[in-house]
């Protein structure tokens, strides 16, 4: 007698964790034998896998659902999961959710602790027990793969909710790292990038050794020769001596591309922000970083219209962007996020003049990028 399996359709919002968790979910809803469709029309559960690391996130998550509400009739069900689930839990806001979102359906929330709890089992209860049990064997693409190594973040930086809504930080288990990759190398993946919400505050203990995510990384390289390593955003911070002699000895390994987010180019904001980095230690760590690997891919994250942002410190931003001649940045307007330092100190503000200055930096991105397009047309 043929089970009619349960299908599945997963939206994905946000970062590459986000991207790497759905690629687990899609995984076990296969061997838990129900199957993973790619139109939602064709679902009878649909899962969004959602960001909340500012509004416009949020926007994102309400008109995924109201298009599938108009478009889909067989629907049954939508699991709203992650940041933005989770964020609507702890500030018990389903209420406004709903009333927001105006169309009458179906939603569950399941927060960042339960996030593969989609499938009803008890084996998938949990996320950090999960991802501390099953792993990735293939990912969309054919020849890179993420493969995600912690969660969390202690370092709540002043503008950031991420620190309140992931997990408490944990690290997968070595072994755990080294049989996905062992697996998706098996799959034909070459190119192994390295995700989590702060992957640099990997700490693993084994056998009385403490593995951070340079060892980690070293640990990948030489048990897989067939591999070049890739990371998700780097802290400056640590991008210390450990991991320059590291990218030192095996610079032709690991991918080109670094991305360091910024946020600022003033040591008041850095300092109000609890970025633990001056303007100056930034300038110093992408010179070394040049200096190993010459022509390397830098591209960053930049905070604009910070509450105590002034134009002239905005316009020496734009400034400092050039004459680090990053390859591109992604610039965000400042969005006052409930329950963050910044948010508790400076209340729900949003600079007049903010969208005028993201425009601003975006006309700076496109020369970047044309300049980084020349240098890539000689190569
Ligand atoms: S390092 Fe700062 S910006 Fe990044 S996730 Fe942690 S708190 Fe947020």
């Amino acid at each position: 007698m043929n089970i009619k399996k349960t299908r599945y359709f997963v939206r994905t919002f946000g970062c590459k964790t986000n991207q790497y968790e759905s690629q687990l979910l899609k995984e076990l809803i296969q061997q838990s034998g129900n199957e993973v469709v790619e139109e939602y029309c064709d679902a009878d559960y649909v899962v969004v896998n959602s960001c909340a690391v500012t509004q416009a996130a949020e926007r994102d998550v309400y008109k995924f659902i109201r298009r599938v509400y108009r478009e889909s009739k067989n629907v049954k069900q939508i699991y709203v999961v992650g940041c933005y689930a989770e964020y609507t839990i702890q500030k018990c806001l389903k209420e406004k959710f709903f009333e927001r979102l105006v169309v009458n359906l179906p939603i569950n929330f399941l927060g960042c602790k339960e996030k593969y709890n989609v499938i009803p089992s008890d084996m998938y209860k949990d996320t950090t027990i999960c991802e501390s049990k099953f792993w990735l064997r293939k990912f969309f693409g054919t020849t890179r793969a993420y493969v995600k190594i912690q969660d969390g973040c202690n370092n709540y930086c002043s503008y950031c909710i991420v620190p309140f809504l992931r997990n408490r930080m944990y690290s997968r288990p070595l072994e755990m790292v080294l049989k996905e990759v062992d697996d998706l190398v098996r799959n034909g993946y070459t190119e192994i990038y390295i995700v989590g919400t702060n992957v640099g505050k990997y700490k693993y203990e084994q056998n009385n050794r403490t593995y951070d995510f340079i060892d980690l990384s070293e640990r990948l390289l030489c048990e897989f020769p067939e591999i070049t390593l890739l990371f998700s955003s780097l802290e400056p911070v640590d991008l210390n001596e450990k991991f320059f002699d590291f990218l030192e000895k095996y610079r032709n390994r690991i991918f080109p591309h670094f991305h360091i987010p910024l946020q600022a180019a003033d040591d008041e904001i850095l300092q109000d922000m609890g970025r633990n980095y001056t303007v100056e230690e930034y300038l110093d760590k992408i010179k070394k970083l040049r200096k190993i690997i010459p022509g390397v891919i830098i591209s960053s994250d930049i905070i604009v219209g910070y509450p105590i942002e002034t134009q002239q410190k905005f316009l020496f931003l734009t400034e400092f962007i050039k004459k680090v001649g990053f390859n591109w940045v992604h610039v965000f307007p400042y969005s006052p996020r409930l329950g963050t330092k910044a948010y508790l100190k400076y209340g729900n503000t949003t600079a007049k003049d903010v969208k005028q200055k993201v425009r601003y930096v975006n006309e700076i991105n496109t020369l970047l990028g044309e300049k980084y397009f020349k240098q890539l047309c000689k190569v």
